[in-house]
């Protein structure tokens, strides 16, 4: 969408959303939630329900608008989009009167006597930015976390999935409380104008070099961020495992889901010399089983989502460092964006496929000598937001565990954590910091705040001044926990 025709959508009015207009909405915003409206159990209550009505009854236009921005199959929009958040809402919903409680802390002998708790507080106005690859889920996920936490907040939708975000300015606009919740479209210019705004805590998901932006202009207010970036997420294969569990996993994790456009698709794969063959196979057998002789025309598979990627991918493919690698796929289509399952054998590790994120439908194999070899070759690159492992070896299994770090781990399947809400889900260094899903997404929009409770018995006289020697005994007593020092202060015997 062009920056000229951006609409802050709750109206029908259509106006250039520079930093003026981002500033009177996150003062409007700043006012209800200074008014206490966002904070009540039952404000939160009845959005969190209004949304998932606003699930049940657009799931029509929800696929529609993910067709049209992504070529995305039905069956992945409703798996990897909408039943997501509708399982977010309703854990929301189900859980939210126990999230929302103030935990009791325990209290020490310093402060005796008193006690404490952890009270959970909305940080107060908000701001989402998303990307274009799960344009529903990674819009309206964090909308949830940060209406359950009782947050005011902003969504800005990318600009490169355009018919999700123009149709989530419309929907949210018309089922959620608009003095509370705002949709803003647009692009670089108009992300910019609302990165200019003091906001309480900035949501962003997207790519590593974006995110540098974000961090930059949210140090200028100490604005806590949320970076969900990616990474090369890579696949060890072992050969001690179950060759057609996992081929079928990791081709359908590959191409099966957005065709290679997730953040945690397996990137790349490592297995040895000698298993490397009997695994591409498998592969091989695998992406004509799901997606027949002519996958550029299956419709199971999406296409990539924007021109700039094709281009990007097209860059990777015709890179001369692969030359005479690609040992399945390699077919583009540039008019309806397509591009088959490929895969490239022992791509060197200074190709362009090697070294930056994929994110599409290309598939590297990296030879090694020994499978632990694959263990260090992750551990020598940036962090990614997930590891995968394949393998029985209980041994492989522990190290992997032990001595990958990464975002998630999973070992003898690909992509599935983020299903497990009681997980949290984020990245680690490269691949970006603080995590959500389930109660992880309340956590991520709320401040912890510290309450301790005292009474005026049991006023300790030692702790004012003047200092003498006895108090300081008293008080190093008192703190070390040292029952016998109290009553050797109190009594001053030595
Ligand atoms: P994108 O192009 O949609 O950009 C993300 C957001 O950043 C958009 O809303 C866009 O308008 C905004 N933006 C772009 N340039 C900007 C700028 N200069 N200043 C301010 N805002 C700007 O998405 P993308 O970056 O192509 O997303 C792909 C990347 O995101 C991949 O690296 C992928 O792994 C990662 N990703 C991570 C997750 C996760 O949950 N961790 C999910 C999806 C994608």
């Amino acid at each position: 969408m062009a920056s000229d025709e951006l609409q802050v959508k709750d109206s029908t009015a259509t106006a250039v959303f520079d930093s003026d207009a981002a500033k009177c909405l996150v003062n409007d915003l700043r006012s209800t939630f200074l008014a206490g409206k966002t904070k009540s159990y039952e404000w939160r209550l009845s959005q969190l329900k209004s949304l998932l009505k606003m699930l049940d009854e657009n799931d029509k236009q929800i696929c529609d608008a993910l067709f049209s921005d992504l070529g995305k199959h039905e069956m992945e929009a409703y798996i990897h989009e909408i039943a997501m958040i509708k399982n977010s809402c309703k854990l929301a919903l189900k859980e939210l009167k126990h999230w929302m409680k103030p935990e009791k802390a325990k209290t020490n002998l310093g402060t005796f006597p008193s006690s404490a708790e952890i009270v959970p507080e909305p940080f107060g106005v908000v701001l989402v930015i998303s990307a274009w690859n799960y344009p529903l889920l990674l819009s309206v996920d964090p909308v949830i976390g940060a209406i359950a936490a009782g947050n005011a907040v902003v969504l800005k939708p990318s600009e490169l999935a355009p018919a999700m975000s123009s149709l989530l300015a419309k929907l949210l606009g018309n089922y959620l409380d608009k003095s509370a919740i705002k949709v803003v479209e647009g692009a670089v210019p108009e992300t910019t104008a609302l990165l200019e705004q003091k906001w309480d805590k900035i949501f962003y998901t997207g790519n590593g070099l974006v995110a540098r932006v974000v961090m930059a202009a949210a140090a200028k207010n100490l604005t806590p961020v949320v970076l969900e970036l990616g990474g090369k997420s890579p696949v060890l294969v072992d050969s001690n495992i179950d060759l057609a569990v996992t081929a079928k996993r990791i081709v359908a994790g590959k191409w099966g889901c957005n065709n290679g456009q997730a953040c945690v698709g397996p990137d790349y794969i490592i297995t040895t010399k000698q298993y490397a063959p009997v695994l591409i196979d498998a592969f091989k057998h695998n992406v004509k089983k799901f997606f027949g002789d002519d996958p550029m025309n299956s419709p199971d598979i999406s296409r990539v989502g924007h021109e700039n990627h094709f281009a990007r991918l097209k860059k990777m493919l015709d890179d001369d460092k692969i030359s005479g690698k690609i040992i399945l796929g390699g077919q583009t289509d540039k008019n309806n964006r397509k591009i088959a399952p490929t895969i490239v054998l022992d791509a060197p590790e200074d190709s362009l496929i090697m070294s930056d994120e994929i994110f599409g439908p290309l598939l590297p194999i990296i030879t090694v000598e020994k499978i632990e070899d694959g263990i260090e070759f992750i551990r020598s690159r940036p962090k990614p937001l997930a590891a995968y492992l394949f393998t029985n070896n209980k041994q492989l299994k522990e190290n992997f565990v032990n001595n990958v770090s990464a975002g998630g781990v999973v070992i003898n399947d690909v992509t599935l954590h983020l299903m497990v809400d009681t997980l949290p889900f984020g990245g680690v260094g490269e691949s970006g910091m603080g995590a959500y899903h389930g109660k992880f997404s309340f956590d991520t929009f709320s401040h912890k705040k510290a309450v301790l409770y005292r009474g005026f018995f049991g006023d300790a006289p030692a702790r004012y001044p003047p200092y003498t020697p006895g108090k300081l005994r008293l008080l190093k007593a008192i703190f070390d926990g040292s029952l016998f020092g109290i009553i050797r202060a109190v009594f001053g015997f030595s």
